[in-house]
């Protein structure tokens, strides 16, 4: 089917209520070209570098020409698919396979759907998570719950028992233990759910960590709901609280739960059991935020998702941590709050 330019592909509209990954298989190259300029440029192309609505089109290079600024630019260029080696339908069918795992996908299982050497589909698929980290500048208000569970922590305990140490000691504790914080927005419809997430690492669940997360993300005059862990106490002083003690009942006779931060951790152990298997401490905040990501879309259409991911593939920046890696251009630290 021929469309003119300023049609929306039927891919990005509303009434995809969802695609196939044939729909993805089946796109000609140019196709899959005009798929993701639109879903780069909905208001019309503009220069990557100033911005700028009117180029020279260069038709033989597909590409265009700022009037501006004079950049030259492909359509790609400067998002975090710039300097593409593979065909624009493998990025739009990772973006697909992407899209469809409601608890994430391993680099070992993207590069056998995709046919990829395992490196490609490792940097590819921590391109998308970091297309998603926008999300991260949110911020919350009205009923809110914040949780806090622990990775990376576990010490298996030595076969004979005399060799076993106390595990509850800092001393005998993994140094790569860390605390994945989140913060979650109930909908204000009684019934939705969480819709708006946010998550932080720490070395442990303390005041200190509580408080710097909460002051990034929460609006004054927010409720918020805790379980009883000490960490949260100190928020008494600037916010409404609610607490529920999980060792005697998960909601509390006043109806306060943290049920909402408890899904979502629900669906971060599945990501990490079932799919991920090991999430390294420098790119912990990413798992973190794409199962946020995942828990705030599980209501939407696959179809829906696509079409946001590829926009957020577009409209995000040139990989700064990505761009080069297998050169030697890897991140240096781990996020932390
Ligand atoms: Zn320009």
């Amino acid at each position: 089917m021929k469309r003119t330019s300023h049609e929306q592909h039927y891919l990005l509209s509303a009434k995809a209520r969802s695609f196939s990954l044939m729909d993805i298989a089946r796109l000609a190259d140019d196709e899959a070209w005009e798929l993701f300029k639109e879903a780069r440029w909905p208001e019309g192309v503009a220069c990557p570098k100033c911005d700028h609505k009117e180029h020279y089109w260069l038709g033989t290079r597909k590409q265009w020409r700022c009037k501006c600024c004079k950049h030259t630019f492909s359509v790609t260029s400067g998002s975090i698919f710039s300097n593409h080696k593979l065909p624009l339908n493998t990025y739009l069918m990772a973006i697909a396979l992407y899209s469809n795992c409601a608890k994430g996908m391993s680099a070992l299982q993207l590069s056998r759907d995709l046919n990829v050497q395992y490196k490609t589909a490792f940097v590819l698929s921590h391109k998308m998570r970091e297309s998603l980290m926008d999300a991260q500048t949110a911020k919350l208000d009205d009923e809110v719950e914040i949780d806090a569970a622990y990775v990376n922590g576990h010490v298996r305990p030595a076969n004979h028992i005399a060799n076993r140490v106390d595990r509850r000691k800092k001393e005998n504790q993994d140094p790569n233990k860390r605390a994945v914080l989140v913060l979650r927005e109930r909908h204000e419809n009684e019934g939705e759910g969480g819709f708006k997430t946010v998550t932080a690492i720490a070395k442990a669940e303390t005041e200190e960590s509580v408080e710097a997360f909460v002051a990034r993300h929460v609006e004054p005059g927010t409720t918020i709901s805790a379980d009883e862990s000490n960490a949260y106490n100190s928020l008494h002083a600037k916010f409404k609280m609610e607490r529920v003690n999980h060792s005697v009942e998960y909601v509390a006779k006043c109806g306060a739960n943290t049920n909402q931060a408890e899904s979502f951790f629900s669906r971060f152990r599945r990501m990490q059991l079932g799919q991920v298997h090991r999430f390294g401490n420098l790119y912990l905040d990413r798992y973190a935020n794409e199962a946020a990501y995942r828990e705030d879309t599980r209501r939407k259409s696959n179809g829906a998702i696509f079409a946001d991911v590829i926009g957020r593939c577009g409209a995000a920046k040139v990989s700064r941590e990505f761009c080069g890696y297998w050169q030697g251009n890897k991140k240096q630290a781990e996020t932390l709050i």
